[in-house]
Order: structure tokens, then sequence, then C-alpha cells
């Protein structure tokens, strides 16, 4: 079963309403590719906009946070219902941001991915190690952990729409790439690890992500490889290169 490409880009905190209306009109012709499932993951103040602006086209819409409860007295969060009836359809969850700067852990990630797939969402689930893992030579071990706590109790037909990005922390905004070999031996430990935790047609059917500095440069080298079925990108998703990598 040949896995679709899935070209991503991660918005972070970047593009007022006005902008991101600007961007899509910049990138609209040259992100037409029917091989790729085009992403634009926005910041919440921007979704609407971009919905309207990517109608019609192979772009989709995607968020990059979201809070497991549909209502309430959660000051400044925003709901997957939200999200949804707003036009979108994929969510980052687990960012090494989100992780490292606003505390989220393993027991609440598991809880958004479940949350995710309850709701119609298709989640993009980061991983990634840090540099300081990478050097001990530990990041195997722990790459495995975070994604057996972040998939407890979620089903072999949930993972099979399931996104993972491999985004080792040492290369995201640093301009420090992954090699292609790099990136593809843990893209493959992912997917190995998805064939023993459910079984080989879900191993097969998930799409994995390489994130971490991926440019027009260097994209075409790291798609090339076996278990890399597409990119989730920050700083380069911003300008007009997003299309290169769209097209590599
Ligand atoms: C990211 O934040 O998901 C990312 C991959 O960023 P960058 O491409 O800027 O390294």
């Amino acid at each position: 079963m040949a896995r679709k490409r899935i070209i991503a880009g991660n918005w972070k905190m970047n593009k007022t309403p006005e902008e991101a209306k600007a961007l899509c009109a910049d990138l609209k012709d040259l992100v037409v590719n029917d091989n790729v499932d085009v992403v634009y993951c926005v910041p919440a103040i921007d979704i609407t906009t971009v919905a309207e602006a990517v109608k019609g086209t192979n772009v989709h819409v995607g968020a990059q946070n979201f809070y497991i409860e549909d209502k309430g007295a959660f000051t400044g969060e925003i709901s997957a219902p939200m999200l949804k009836e707003a036009g979108v359809e994929y969510i980052i969850i687990g960012h090494s941001e989100r992780r490292d700067i606003f505390g989220e852990n393993d027991v609440l990630i598991n809880a958004k991915v479940k949350k995710a797939f309850a709701s119609g969402l298709k989640p993009i689930l980061c991983c990634g190690e840090s540099l300081a893992l990478r050097k001990a030579g530990t990041y195997k071990e722990w790459i495995e952990r975070q994604i057996k706590w972040d998939l407890t109790d979620v089903t072999a037909d949930q993972v099979k729409n399931l996104v993972i990005a491999y985004e080792p922390i040492w290369a995201i905004g640093t301009g420090e790439t992954a090699s292609a070999d790099q990136a593809q031996e843990v893209c493959k430990l992912i997917r190995d690890l998805i064939a023993k935790l459910y079984d080989a047609d879900t191993a097969e059917a998930v799409r994995i992500q390489y994130g971490g500095s991926m440019n027009a440069g260097n994209a075409a080298e790291l798609l090339a490889k076996d278990d890399i079925d597409g990119g989730l990108i920050g700083g380069a998703s911003l300008k007009t290169d997003f299309a290169q990598i769209v097209n590599a």
C-alpha cells in the first residue's frame, strides 16, 4: 500500500490574519500537487481566514493546540468541536515546544490524541529527543517510551489515520538537520514499534514525517527515504520555499 505524502507547515506563533491571507495567496498556485496532502497548521486566530483562503484547493487546515474538554471554565483554551466547526482537520499534538515551554506531559498528550480521534480530528503526534539524549546514545529508548505512552489505549484503526512526526529537538529551528540516514533510522524504528504494538497493516498505513530544519535544499534527500512519508516544517513554511518542499 502506498502511503500518501504529507507536508505540513507549523506556522507556530506567526502571521496575523491579514498576513496569513497574504501567505495563502502567495502559495496558492505553487502548492498544487495531487500526490501530496498539504496542511497549514496555523494560529487559532487565523483558522477562519485560512479555511476560507484554501477552500477548493488541496490544502488542509490544521491547528497547533487544543484542550481535552468540549467547553467550560478553561480560560484561554480552545476545544476540538470549536476547531472542527471552523474547518480544522489536523491537529499537532506533543510538539516539543508544548512539552518544554508549556509543561505538557505524556499523560496529557495521550488524552489529547484520544480526544482528537473521538472528535474527528487527525493528530500529528510529535516525538523526539534532546541533544543530551542523542549524545548519550539513549534516544531510541526515549522515542519508544514516548510513543508507547502517547498511544496508550489508541486503537489500530485510529493509528492507521495517525501521522507521527519525528522531530529531534536539536534540529528544530537550529538550522541543523538530522542527516537523511539519521532521520530514516528513527522513522523506521517508529514503524517497527507500531508493528510490534499493533500489526503489520497498521505499521504499513501510519504516516511518519521528519521535522527539524527541513528546507528547500534538503527536503528531497530526506523524503526519498523509505520510512519518511512527509515533513513537518517550521521556519520554511512561512515563505514560498514551502512550495519547493511540497514538490520535492
Ligand atoms: C517544528 O517546529 O515543527 C519545526 C520542524 O521547525 P523548523 O522547521 O523551523 O526546524
